[in-house]
């Protein structure tokens, strides 16, 4: 029987560790640590995520703001907000949800955010900071997941593991972390030959692709932790038919919701042959806005000490 990783759990427990150094920083300078958000444009996931990351942040005490360009903002006036709140006190973490507006670029946005307030952990010198390591805001996903992997007790040094995905805000750093913690590393991705193989390799398999159920019970090797980062929506009958025959509740909710969530890797697969995995929903989803909380309460405490 495989265990279940409950990213819920470790969510909670994250931000139950963060509320007293909330109230901490708070009494040495003042002020709670602030975060503020840029959300240009309208896009409806992106203001679901944003809520959420507010929730959280009031939650354990963090002063948040939500910044709302329009649709048509262009580069020049993103760059003047991100300076505008890099020259702010008691702003200590700035967050640009993605993705932009198309006629926008992105990369110079995000490259403009101060290091020292880039609680995404994106910009390249913190992704030297990571590569190198030294210490300074890890990107979220990642991180979490490895705050994940500690506190279940799932060994990673001497370890193999396999990331499949090599983007820069999950794939990559998954894999320099992952390195940190002295597992030896595989990144796979798109044109990497035998992938089945190469997956049934690792003792730690982590999926960041963004294909519905793609890995299947092939690429699993018996009694693997598999963290599955995906999260795909699946709106076709016969995709969730063929993904959750097994599971009468996800049809359900398919059938009152018109849409059910999916993974990377297929459910049933994971479950009876990982020896632990994380849930889509419920596992690696809710460690990523405690991370982000993390690294704002690190960016304050680093100005309070
Ligand atoms: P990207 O699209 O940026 O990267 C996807 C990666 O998967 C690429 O490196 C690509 O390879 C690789 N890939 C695509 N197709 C294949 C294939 N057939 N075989 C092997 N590798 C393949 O996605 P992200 O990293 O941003 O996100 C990945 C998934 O994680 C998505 O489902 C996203 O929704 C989810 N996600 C979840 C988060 C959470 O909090 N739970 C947070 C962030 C993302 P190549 O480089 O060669 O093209």
């Amino acid at each position: 029987m495989s265990e279940t990783l409950d990213g819920a759990r470790i969510r909670d427990e994250i931000k139950a560790e963060l509320t007293p150094r909330v109230a901490n920083i708070a009494g040495k300078l003042g002020r709670p640590p602030g975060l503020s958000v840029i959300l240009a444009g309208s896009n409806p996931a992106s203001q679901i995520y944003v809520a959420a990351k507010t929730r959280a942040a009031k939650d354990i005490g963090v002063f948040s703001e939500t910044l709302t360009p329009p649709e048509t903002t262009t580069t020049a006036e993103l760059l003047d907000m991100v300076d505008a709140l890099n020259a702010r006190p008691e702003i200590d973490g700035i967050l640009v949800q993605l993705p932009l507006p198309e006629h926008v670029d992105e990369a110079a946005v995000l490259m403009r955010v101060s290091p020292a307030k880039d609680v995404d952990g994106f910009h390249p010198c913190n992704i030297g900071m990571l590569s190198t390591g030294r210490p300074g805001p890890r990107p979220c996903t990642p991180a979490g997941i490895i705050q994940l992997l500690k506190r279940y007790r799932i060994p990673m040094s001497g370890q193999r593991a396999t990331v499949v995905g090599r983007s820069d805000i999950v794939g990559k750093p998954m894999s320099m972390l992952l390195l940190a913690e002295n597992a030896t590393v595989t990144t796979a991705h798109s044109r990497t030959r035998d992938l089945a193989a190469v997956c049934r390799e690792a003792d730690i398999l982590v999926a960041a692709i963004g294909r519905p159920a793609m890995l299947t019970r092939d690429y699993i090797k018996p009694g693997a932790t598999v963290i599955d980062v995906g999260m795909n929506r699946l709106t076709d009958r016969a995709g969730v038919e063929r993904i959750y025959g097994h599971d009468p509740g996800r049809l359900k909710q398919f059938e009152s919701k018109g849409s059910v969530l999916v993974g990377d890797v297929d459910p049933l697969a994971m479950a009876e042959i990982a020896g632990a995995y994380t849930p889509v929903p419920g596992g690696v989803g809710p460690l990523t806005i405690a991370m982000l909380m993390f690294n704002t309460v690190e960016a304050c405490e680093r100005k309070a000490h």
